[in-house]
C-alpha cells in the first residue's frame, strides 16, 4: 500500500505580539525587532503556503482557533494563550479561510485551550466557524493538543464533531503508543487521527540542524511506510517565516518532494475519515 501523508497546520496566531518580548529580546535578536514597526506580517505566511502546496498539487488541513481566554497582564505565562490572538470574525480571517475552502483545503476547529473540557465551548467554536464557511465543520485539533481519554472525546462527540486530530505524543516525536492506525475510541465512539511529527519538537530533537530533521523526518516516513501508518504532519503556519524558525519551511517542502517520489497519497484528515466511514456506523450529516 502506497504511504499516505496527511498534511495539516493549526493556526494558532496570525501577528506577532509578545513574542518579541519574551524571545527576541531575551535573545538579542534585535533586528527582527523591525518587522513590529514597519508593518510585515511575519506570522501570517498563509498565501505562501497555499502556492508551495499548489506547486505540489497537494492540499492539506488547516485548524482555525477562537481563543477566548481572558489577558492576564500580570500573568506572563497565559500571554502566549491570550495575546496575538484573533477572531474568526475579524473581515481578513473569514476572507483566507473561504480563500482555503475554496481552493479545495480543509477547514476545521483548533479548538481553543479550556475547550478539552468544556462543551460550551466546543459548540460555540464549531458554529462560528460554519457560519463563517457557510458549511459543516466535521474536524477538530485541540490547541496544545489538550486531550482527557475518553472525556474529551466525548465532549466532542457531543458537539456534533466527527473525527478529532489531537491524539499526538505532547513532548517529541513519532506515533504515540505506537498508534499507527486510526480507529474508533470504543468508549466515546470518536473517530481519532495520530499525530506523527510535529515541526516544533522535531527541531528541538535536531537541536536546530535542519539537515538533522530532515534525517529524523526520513525514518519517520520509512517507519510509517512499515507500518501502513498515516503520517500526518503538523507545521503551524508561523512557523514559515523563515527568519525566525530557520530552515522549518524546507523541511516541510522535502517532505511533500519525498512523499511524490515515493508516490504517496496525500489526504486532508477528512478524506481519511470519509474513507474509513464505517459502513456499519451511520451518521447524521
Ligand atoms: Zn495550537
Amino acid at each position: 500500500m502506497p504511504l499516505k501523508i496527511c498534511l495539516t497546520h493549526d493556526v494558532d496566531r496570525i501577528r506577532k505580539t509578545f513574542q518579541y518580548f519574551t524571545h527576541d529580546v531575551r535573545n538579542l535578536k534585535l533586528g527582527k525587532l523591525r518587522t513590529l514597526f514597519n508593518g510585515e506580517r511575519p506570522y501570517w505566511q498563509l498565501e505562501r503556503l497555499m502556492e508551495l502546496e499548489e506547486s505540489y498539487g497537494v492540499r492539506s488541513t488547516f485548524f482555525f482557533l477562537h481563543e477566548t481566554l481572558p489577558f492576564k497582564p500580570f500573568s506572563p505565562a497565559n500571554w502566549k494563550l491570550s495575546l496575538g490572538r484573533y477572531s474568526l470574525l475579524e473581515p481578513e480571517v473569514k476572507r483566507i479561510i473561504r480563500k482555503l475552502d475554496a481552493g479545495g483545503w480543509e477547514i476545521g476547529v483548533h479548538g481553543s485551550f479550556n475547550s478539552y473540557k468544556n462543551i460550551k465551548l466546543l459548540i460555540d467554536e464549531k458554529s462560528i466557524l460554519e457560519d463563517v464557511l457557510g458549511k459543516k465543520v466535521t474536524g477538530i485539533r485541540q490547541h496544545y493538543l489538550n486531550l482527557n481519554i475518553p472525556e474529551t472525546w466525548i465532549l466532542q462527540r457531543e458537539a456534533g464533531f466527527e473525527y478529532d486530530a489531537s491524539y499526538g505524543k505532547k513532548r517529541g516525536i513519532g506515533y504515540r503508543n505506537n498508534r499507527y492506525i486510526p480507529f474508533t475510541d470504543e468508549t466515546s465512539g470518536m473517530y481519532v487521527i495520530p499525530l506523527a511529527l510535529m515541526e516544533c519538537y522535531l527541531f528541538s530533537e535536531a537541536k536546530n540542524d535542519p539537515e538533522k530533521a530532515w534525517s529524523l523526518t526520513k525514518s519517520l516516513m520509512d517507519e510509517a511506510e512499515q507500518n501502513n501508518a498515516v503520517f500526518t504532519v503538523l507545521w503551524h503556519q508561523r512557523m514559515f517565516n523563515e527568519e525566525e524558525f530557520t530552515g522549518y519551511a524546507e523541511v516541510y517542502r522535502r517532505i511533500i518532494a519525498e512523499g511524490k517520489q515515493r508516490e504517496a497519497n496525500f489526504v486532508r484528515c477528512g478524506d481519511i475519515y470519509d474513507e474509513a466511514l464505517p459502513k456499519t456506523r451511520t451518521l447524521a450529516r
